[in-house]
């Protein structure tokens, strides 16, 4: 499981249909909302990134 660096949520990322890719890195969302947010403004998120 992985975190959704917009909501928080654990992710199954064996699952998740929502993924993104910035910095060399995946990141999986829980919905397709939270994809969008996370391209909208990456850096945020993965710096509120626990
Ligand atoms: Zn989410």
């Amino acid at each position: 499981m992985v975190k959704d660096p917009v909501c928080g949520m654990e992710v199954d990322e064996t699952k998740s249909e929502f993924e993104s890719h910035y910095g060399g890195k995946s990141y999986f969302f829980c919905s397709d909302e939270c994809l969008e947010k996370f391209e909208e403004n990456p850096e945020h998120y993965i710096a509120n990134a626990a």
